[in-house]
């Protein structure tokens, strides 16, 4: 992959006006938002510019390992920042509470690999195809000749392994794969990416995913699978919604399972769902019905109904994504 010349340019005015600069990525952060938005901050350090990362949540457990992870803030230290930018994420409502401090910034940049549906941004470095927004900026710290330290060759590969679920969906690219080996002749640290986010569940993580097999429904010839967890199965399991990562992937992982869901009530009221699909059904189009989106085969969408309504609604639109394609 290569990022186009006149964007690279684009982004480099924005650069050469700028001295003060916010980076931005979505509330729940994953691998992919923490890594990206981390590592970029070190790339515009090396250009002399003071950076300051925001987030509406603190980086989650399997993440606090990050190079520099402790520099994500809640609010901008100060004012008088110049250009804002928002990596992994395709609408600025994803941005939470943070929102309000790019609002308000002179020129905004969005680097991103989701399909957009908003379009915030002055430049907007785009690639719907990359498996992860870290694989956009690796590739644009490498044509910008900027140096890929072992901290941010770190930040962008644990990017691309989340996206990715370590190599194994679709996603994964030769571009994603060459890339990463890229990254790690520049020092990432494989094994404590691959041990903290895949190997260190915690208990209650297990008991809750037990209780969501257990619990699982099907319908459609087994073609399709979801689960819901109620705010008093969380408190069984002394769980919070960062538990329930990869559970969706746990059903769409049976044989004949070609539409997931899980629904999570992880706070009285708010119901969180994460629906995955495999090849040719596009679960951002049933996200999107519901306000929310993604990508074809992962997307998520919340209701502010109770569980029961959530369920009938998310499993109608999943039965229609089921019989259209
Ligand atoms: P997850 O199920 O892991 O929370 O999200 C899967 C994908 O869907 C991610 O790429 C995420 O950005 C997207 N997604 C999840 N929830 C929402 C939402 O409420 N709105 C939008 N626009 N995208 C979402
Ligand atoms: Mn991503």
């Amino acid at each position: 992959m290569r990022i186009d010349n006149s964007l690279v340019a684009a982004f480099e005015a924005q650069l050469a006006q700028a001295s003060r600069i916010l980076i931005g990525t979505h509330l729940n952060p994953d691998g992919d938002a923490l890594g990206s938005a981390l590592g970029l901050a070190e790339f515009l350090e090396q250009r002399g510019k003071h950076v300051e990362v925001l987030c509406h949540h603190s980086a989650p457990r399997n993440l606090k390992w990050l190079p520099n992870v402790d520099r994500v803030q809640q609010e901008p230290s100060g004012e008088g920042y110049d250009l804002g930018i928002i990596v992994d994420l395709d609408s600025i409502e994803r941005l939470g509470n943070v929102g309000p401090y790019f609002e308000t910034l002179p020129t905004l940049t969005v680097i991103d690999h989701h399909v957009p549906h908003q379009a915030p941004g002055d430049v907007r470095i785009i690639d719907v195809t990359a498996a992860a927004t870290a694989l956009i900026l690796t590739h644009l710290v490498q044509q910008m000749g900027g140096t890929l330290t072992a901290s941010m060759s770190t930040c962008f590969y644990t990017g691309i392994v989340t996206d990715t679920g370590s190599f194994r969906f679709r996603n994964t690219s030769p571009d994603a794969l060459s890339t990463s080996a890229i990254l790690l002749e520049n020092g990432a640290d494989l094994e404590t990416a691959s041990q903290r986010i895949f190997q260190s569940k915690q208990l209650s993580s297990a008991r809750l995913l037990g209780h969501a097999l257990e619990t699982m429904k099907l319908d459609m010839d087994e073609r399709l699978a979801w689960s819901c967890l109620s705010f008093r199965d969380f408190e069984w399991a002394k769980a919070t919604d960062e538990d329930t990562e990869g559970f969706v992937n746990e059903l769409l992982s049976i044989d004949t399972v070609q539409v997931a869901a899980i629904l999570r009530e992880a706070k009285p009221g708010k119901i969180r769902v994460s629906i995955r699909s495999r090849a040719g059904f596009d679960v951002a189009a049933v996200a999107r019905e519901f306000g929310g989106g993604g990508h074809k085969n992962a997307a998520g969408c919340t209701f502010e109904t109770d569980l029961t309504d959530a369920e009938v609604q998310i499993v109608e639109g999943m039965r229609r994504c089921l019989a259209s394609s």
